[in-house]
């Protein structure tokens, strides 16, 4: 297996920015940028055999740079780091230090500041293991860069397997305590934007999840899905309760796990129209459920589809939102000499 290496122009700073493509021996075939290590495209086949692109993006990485994707930034595809979801004030204390970042989500901190790891150009190398492919982005981030303390260097690895899997893992080291949540934000439509993400079936493997507030803050009670619409331990459609959640789906659950740190099975999504089936696995302890809530129709994709609200579903693996100030959920601190490690899995299947 191959990676394609092309080039796709230059960032304002002058950093050169690519666009890698590999397809594994099935004939699924991805595309991902170094810039923001953004996954573009992925191709993956219905029940019939016919492939489609099932994540939301653009043909051309340097529109993930124009002032138009900048102003509903979404987060398409991307790397988000150093800390995805919401630190609440944009506060922290660690070390005995106390710690301000910007608030860029109403009076709170969201996905890494304003130039998260979702907007930097990563360094770009390619391998092969075992008959795959992989794309290996690296980025050093610098002591107080968005706030956060400590130089961060952090790899993360994408590998496309015969086994249909989109392997994802992600590793960083510090050189002084930090918390660290990383995460990958593609939103998926497993019917290609032909349609909304409202029929497709959802599987999640969590009892309970973060009760939140109104700035989508965990109050800090771990509560049950039972008897909620956010009971998905039975396959449901994400429509059919979303009525009765507001805005939509844009909650954190709490994965059932034995141990904690073990790769797990999380979800499982089935698009009844096309029978694509995409299954998750991971070793965070959540997973972060969002419904394209704020998709608000202004982006269009390669193929000229509009991001209309609904049109794609994120499930973000991760630590809880907020952990830094919530010292009953598990630790995000980084600390100096520890190896951040993290791998999740999303697979494709055809039903
Ligand atoms: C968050 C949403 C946010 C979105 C941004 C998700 O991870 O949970 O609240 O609006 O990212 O695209």
């Amino acid at each position: 297996m191959d990676i394609k290496k092309e080039f796709s122009g230059k960032t304002k700073d002058n950093k050169e920015v690519y666009l890698f493509s590999m397809q594994n021996n099935n004939g699924i075939a991805i595309k991902i940028t170094n810039y923001g290590g953004i996954i573009t495209s992925l191709s993956v086949p219905d029940k019939y055999g016919n492939f489609g692109n099932i994540v939301l993006g653009f043909d051309d990485p340097l529109k993930y740079t124009s002032a138009a994707y900048l102003q509903s930034c979404p987060y398409l595809g991307a790397i988000i780091g150093r800390y995805g979801n919401r630190i609440a004030d944009g506060k922290f204390s660690v070390a005995g230090k106390e710690y301000t970042l910007i608030r860029n989500n109403g009076p709170n901190h969201l996905h890494g500041g304003a130039s998260g790891f979702d907007k930097v150009v990563w360094e770009a190398g390619e391998n092969q293991t075992g008959g795959s492919a992989v794309l290996i982005l690296h980025y050093s981030s610098r002591d107080m860069e968005e706030g956060y303390p400590g130089n961060l260097d952090v790899t993360v690895i994408y590998s496309l397997t015969d086994l249909n899997e989109l392997k994802i893992e992600y590793e960083a080291t510090i050189d002084k305590p930090c918390p660290v949540n990383l995460t990958h934000h593609s939103y998926f439509n497993l019917n290609c934007m032909n349609s909304n993400i409202l029929n497709h079936e959802l599987y999640l493997n969590a009892d309970k999840y973060t009760i939140a507030d109104d700035t989508l803050i965990p109050t800090g009670e771990i509560v049950d899905v039972k008897d909620t619409p956010l009971d998905f331990r039975n396959s449901h459609s994400i429509g059919e309760r979303i009525v009765h959640m507001d805005n939509g789906y844009d909650h954190n659950y709490v994965l059932n796990k034995k141990t904690g740190n073990e790769l797990t099975f999380a979800a499982r999504v089935t698009e009844p129209l096309t029978g694509r089936i995409m299954e998750m696995y991971t070793t965070e302890p959540g997973v972060q459920l969002y419904s394209g809530n704020f998709l608000d129709g202004s982006l269009s994709d390669a193929e000229g589809k509009i991001m209309n609200k609904h049109y794609g579903f994120c499930l973000e693996a991760q630590h809880y939102p907020d952990s830094p100030n919530k010292t009953h959920f598990p630790s995000t601190i980084l600390n100096p000499g520890e190896k951040y490690s993290q791998t999740t899995i999303y697979k494709f299947l055809q039903g």
